[in-house]
């Protein structure tokens, strides 16, 4: 029989982890196919993991629990999950039923009727989420899609159906940042988005706040373009060619009018701008620095402390 495998990263998700496993094997046990969840604590403060253990004792051949040794973050996570999936189809969902199961048979058809290889989700609505993150979510969008060569979709979720080829090949990019957004779509093969609007999590709250957000989408922008090192050329350059034009307009004016001084505020505010634009510069070479260090370290994404199978 196929296997679907679901992975769910969870992170102090105590309320929700059973909540998930009823909604979910409510809709998965119609779909005629054997399925193992794959929960993965990454290192709650809370009772998740005895949440999970408890689903595990109560339904062994239909739930695993990979317990990491802390929290790596969603990403070590979902990589984990994908790399310890045995399933024919793989899908990654969070923990709080902001991903509707319901979906799961409609994913399913597509794959197997429209010979899709990735079957994604899309909010097509932010409401109940506030303004200015939205609008910002917006502009990040913008911005990744015109600098690389990935184009992701506004209001894509992780929430996505894939085949076991897809997932081999999103394991085949051995990165230590993982952008998964951006790698779901890297990777290619033939793709569709299902619309639906937002869903509120069911229980607990989000662990994302607005810097964790902005950190993301630095990581996001770094981890999939190089453009914003060409920044610091372009703007030198530019810089250089206004000045060289200033230079030669002053030492024909000194020449012809003489050089009676003046000028202190100007000079102040055009070193000062200069100053910001070099600290600007130092730090996209050192944002990428860090990533290659970081990269050139190899360290794991993750820790397992125990898997229960
Ligand atoms: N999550 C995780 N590790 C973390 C943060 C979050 O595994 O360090 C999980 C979390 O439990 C949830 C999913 O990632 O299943 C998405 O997190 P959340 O719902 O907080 O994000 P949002 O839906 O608000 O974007
Ligand atoms: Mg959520």
């Amino acid at each position: 029989m196929t296997l679907l495998s679901i992975v769910v990263p969870c992170y102090n998700e105590q309320e929700t982890v059973s909540l998930f496993y009823d909604a979910t094997s409510k809709v998965v046990d119609k779909m005629d196919m054997d399925y193992e969840i794959i929960f993965v604590n990454d290192g709650s403060k809370d009772k998740t993991l005895e949440e999970c253990v408890k689903l595990y004792k109560s339904h062994p051949d239909h739930v695993r629990v990979i317990d990491f040794s802390r929290n790596f973050g969603k990403e070590g996570g979902l990589l984990a999950g994908l790399e310890y999936a045995k399933g024919d189809y793989i899908t990654v969902m969070d923990a709080d039923l902001q991903d509707p199961p319901e979906y799961l048979p409609l994913m399913m058809e597509s794959i197997n009727n429209e010979n899709y290889d990735i079957v994604g989700t899309r909010r097509v609505s932010r409401k109940g989420e506030p303004p200015i993150r939205s609008f910002f979510a917006r502009q990040f969008y913008k911005l990744i899609n015109k600098f690389t060569e990935v184009e992701i979709v506004d209001g894509a979720r992780d929430y996505r159906l894939m085949t076991r080829q897809v997932v081999d090949s999103i394991l085949e990019l051995k990165e230590y940042h993982r952008f998964s957004k951006g790698l779901f779509v890297w990777v290619g093969y033939k793709t569709k988005y299902l619309e639906y609007e937002n869903v509120e999590r069911v229980a607990g709250e989000t662990s994302w706040n607005f810097w964790g957000l902005a950190k993301y989408a630095i990581e996001g922008i770094v981890a999939f373009t190089t453009a914003p090192l060409q920044i610091a050329t372009i703007f030198g350059l530019l810089i250089s060619f206004v000045a060289f034009i200033a230079m030669i307009f002053i030492i024909v004016r000194a020449l012809i009018f003489g050089d009676p001084v003046a000028g202190w505020p100007s000079m102040m505010t055009i070193m000062l701008f200069l100053g910001g634009i070099q600290l600007l510069a130092i730090g996209i070479i050192g944002e990428y620095l860090s990533k290659t260090y970081m990269e050139v370290k190899k360290r794991p994404n993750y820790i397992v402390k125990k898997i229960y199978e």
